[in-house]
């Protein structure tokens, strides 16, 4: 079957045929009066075209059509036509044919070596893209394009410090403040630190985190597991307290870790005034609190028993499958075997879903990721505060 980038070759030799009939026709016409046969290299390149050669068809091309000024610009369109079609070696071809003009304006050879980078990284070749954005990040007009590729580049190698640098840089040079993306590449060198059980190292990456302007709250948590990591329970604790006193999304991530904590120590009375008190001051985290409950299975502790109990009765769906209202009215026992019931059913559905997703891109997940894997936002995740029914029908309509 003959490719698009079949028929885009075919038009050119096509085009440049037509051209050249054209400029024989009414330039050499003084001369001969006849018009001149049809250049034997546009057949030639057409007949490659025609067997499905398009590779040979393509080197044809550019050894017939010599990178100069007028034609630089068919060049550019071509590789990068080929690159978006996911054609990178044809597009790498091309702009390395650019490149290897050696009359070439220091422009063009920007232009060239910054489009030979992006097929680089098409490819999946980051050293080779590196290497180029890095030349390019030193002095061009796409500076600012480099280092963001660059980032992007440090980002997929886990490579931290080349991050930092490179988004310093960009700080500097593109006038917007990346505070937040360097603050996560702070708290990426802590955890790892944290791993190789260097806790003052860690301690030292996430106080740099911690400096910047907006603050990520991963700080506030990355703080608290190192503590936990290092067997500071004390200051885990009380770090990871003071994330449910700032009652935000986080946690879903800090109570199952508070509560293990507590329950290490036998006693989950200071938990539980912690949380009546966050709760009644925001007594919308009620459905986290429980969703966090249900998918960790978290009970036995009276005030999240109570938000689990809310939550079930005052989910919709729910109330189309159990007659919580009769339950109740046949005493308190069979209500609380049914809750429970209710409950582990909850805990099953949770756990088939995703638990996470993100707010720019709508990408789910289980696991709370702080790089979106799908647009690569940062702290675009939020936890999902009930069990998405609608997901599991769906999945189980589109399973049969
Ligand atoms: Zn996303």
């Amino acid at each position: 079957m003959p490719t698009e980038s079949t028929f885009l070759l075919a038009g050119l030799f096509l085009l440049l045929a037509a051209a050249g009939w054209a400029l024989g026709r009414f330039g050499e016409r003084d001369e001969e009066d006849t018009a001149p046969p049809l250049n034997i290299d546009y057949l030639k390149g057409l007949n490659f075209l025609l067997n499905e050669q398009t590779d040979q068809a393509l080197e044809h091309f550019l050894a017939m059509v010599r990178v100069d000024d007028k034609t630089i610009e068919t060049h550019f369109a071509l590789g990068s036509l080929f690159r978006r079609r996911g054609e990178v070696d044809r597009a790498i071809r091309i702009h390395q044919n650019i490149i290897a003009r050696p009359d070439l304006a220091a422009e063009q050879r920007d232009q060239a070596l910054f489009s030979l980078a992006k097929d680089y990284l098409h490819a999946g070749l980051l050293d080779r893209a590196e290497k180029l954005f890095v030349r390019l990040s030193q002095g061009s007009r796409y500076q600012v394009q480099a280092l963001e590729n660059l980032c992007g580049i440090y980002e997929q190698e886990k490579d931290w410090e080349k991050a930092i640098d490179a988004g310093q840089e960009l700080e500097m040079l593109g006038g917007r403040s990346l505070a937040l993306q360097i603050a996560h590449y702070y708290c990426e060198l802590a955890e790892a630190a944290a791993a190789a059980n260097d806790f003052a190292g860690a301690r030292r990456h996430v106080k740099k985190a911690q400096s910047g302007r907006p603050r990520t709250l991963r700080g506030a948590l990355t703080r608290a597991h190192i503590a936990r990591q290092s067997d500071d329970h004390k200051t885990a604790l009380r770090l990871y307290q003071k994330i449910i006193d700032e009652h935000t999304y986080l946690i879903a991530e800090a109570l199952p870790e508070i509560v293990a904590t507590y329950e290490r120590e036998g006693s989950t009375t200071g938990l539980d005034r912690a949380l009546s008190s966050m709760l009644k001051k925001n007594p919308d985290m009620s459905a986290l609190v429980a969703h966090t409950a249900i998918v960790n299975d978290i009970g036995g502790i009276p005030i999240i028993d109570q938000c689990v109990e809310q939550y079930i009765l005052e989910e919709p769906t729910l109330a189309e499958f159990v007659d919580l209202q009769q339950m109740s009215a046949d005493g308190a026992d069979s209500r609380a075997e049914a809750l429970v019931k209710v409950r582990s059913a909850l805990s099953k559905l949770a756990r088939a879903t995703p638990r996470y997703q993100c707010q720019e891109c709508g990408f789910s997940s289980q696991r709370l990721l702080w790089q979106c894997p799908s647009c690569r936002n940062w702290e675009t995740q939020r936890p999902a505060s009930r069990v998405q029914f609608e997901t599991v029908l769906q999945h189980n309509i589109t399973s049969h």
